[in-house]
């Protein structure tokens, strides 16, 4: 450090190098000092023979060790500390030390003191480290969480505080043996994560009566949609503990399938009208002669064997058992003057008088009377005339 008095001095020789002789830079000199700094009693105080500070009295050293002594941690600090020698010399007012100064230049000059860390959890010392050391292995537990490729954040569950200050050197351990510690320290990782998730689409279903049924053409393919969905993630030691949606975005549009079904009856073209419940199950029958063929006075449905026979329409059987050349017989009155048969059945289910609802199973499919071959001989009445039966279940 220099002092003003000296810079003073030099500027002023410096000034006049060529000038002024040097014993009048002396005289000057002297005169400056005493104007200026003022000639003072201290003293030196020397740790193994050598000057660690100047202090103005020697009380000064003393309330300096007691300051080390309450700074640095340890038992018996001042024990550590090298003998001083403190020597009364000349100076000038401005190099002496304050008490923190003094402090410093002790701890400095001390080799059994040393600056390193306390490692804190919730409060509790773990232990003491270097410094750097500490934070690098604080560090690297931390970074052990990362999860790669990615932009998480790590952070210590619990409160962890390297703690920086002055301690013994028999009270700082090397960090290997903080390892255990350290490495049971809980580190919570959050994490956005983005991940698409498909949108299904919808059919429309198109039906057209110039189609028969079964008929089915796929006009339009579907096509999936996207959205994606950011969540945030939580880990704890590397474990998923917890999952929040934090929003989603749709960047695709699901695209509608579009088909087109055919519902016309196999033998048929075009729907007339459709107020009764077909007699068959779909699928299973044919029209092998239609209503007015030959003189025919209802519709063959060709089905096999055993097929359930339904009501088209809910009313009340009033014939169930063999009937003339239609064989074993179901009639049922549906009011207002219509009624329905079913004819050359291979058994019967119901009796006279039960009340029937449409599509309840009446008899099966046989070909008992004067029949070439299972079928439904399906006719209707409206008063006691058999009109075409074919329009009332939807077939031409
Ligand atoms: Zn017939």
């Amino acid at each position: 450090m220099e002092t003003k008095a000296r810079a003073l001095s030099k500027k002023i020789s410096f000034k006049n190098i060529i000038a002024v002789s040097f014993s009048v830079v002396s005289v000057f000199a002297i005169f400056a000092c005493m104007i200026f700094g003022g000639v003072k009693l201290a003293y030196n105080v020397k740790f193994d023979k050598k000057v660690i500070t100047t202090v103005s009295n020697k009380e000064v050293y003393y309330a300096a060790v007691d300051i080390v002594a309450d700074i640095v941690e340890g038992d018996d600090v001042v024990s550590y500390l090298p003998e001083a020698e403190i020597n009364a010399v000349v100076t000038i007012n401005d190099t002496v030390e304050s008490c923190d100064e003094v402090a410093d230049a002790i701890i400095e000059n001390t080799d059994e003191i040393i600056s390193a860390s306390r490692l804190i959890l919730n409060g509790e010392v773990l232990g003491t480290a270097d410094t750097s050391d500490l934070y690098s292995a604080v560090s690297a537990r931390k970074a052990a969480f990362d999860i790669e490729g990615t932009q998480c954040e790590s952070e210590f569950c619990d409160d962890v505080i390297i703690e920086e200050g002055y301690f013994l050197k028999s009270e700082v351990a090397d960090v290997s043996e903080l390892g255990e510690k350290i490495s049971s320290l809980s580190v919570k990782t959050t994490l956005k994560e983005s991940t698409e998730q498909s949108i299904p689409y919808k059919t429309v279903t198109n039906k057209t009566d110039s189609k028969p049924a079964g008929y089915v053409n796929k006009d339009r393919a579907g096509e999936y949609g996207v959205t994606v969905v950011t969540s945030g993630v939580v880990y704890v030691d590397g474990e998923e503990t917890e999952r929040v949606t934090l929003g989603s975005e749709v960047i695709k549009e699901p695209v509608d399938e579009i088909v087109t079904v055919g519902t016309a009856r196999k033998s048929a073209g075009r729907v007339v009208s459709s107020g009764f419940t077909f007699p068959l199950p779909s699928g299973v029958w044919e029209v092998s002669c239609p209503y007015g063929k030959g003189g025919h006075k209802g519709v063959d449905l060709r089905a096999p064997h055993g097929t359930s026979i339904m009501a088209a329409a809910s009313g009340r059987v009033t014939l169930a058992g063999v009937y003339r050349d239609y064989g074993n017989c179901v009639i049922i009155d549906h009011g207002n003057g219509l009624s329905t048969l079913y004819a050359h059945a291979s058994k019967l289910c119901v009796s006279v008088g039960e009340y029937v609802s449409a599509g309840e199973v009446i008899a099966l499919v046989g070909s008992t009377g004067n029949s070439t071959g299972n079928h439904l001989h399906f006719e209707v009445y409206v008063g006691s005339d058999r009109v075409n039966p074919q329009p009332y279940i939807g077939l031409r």
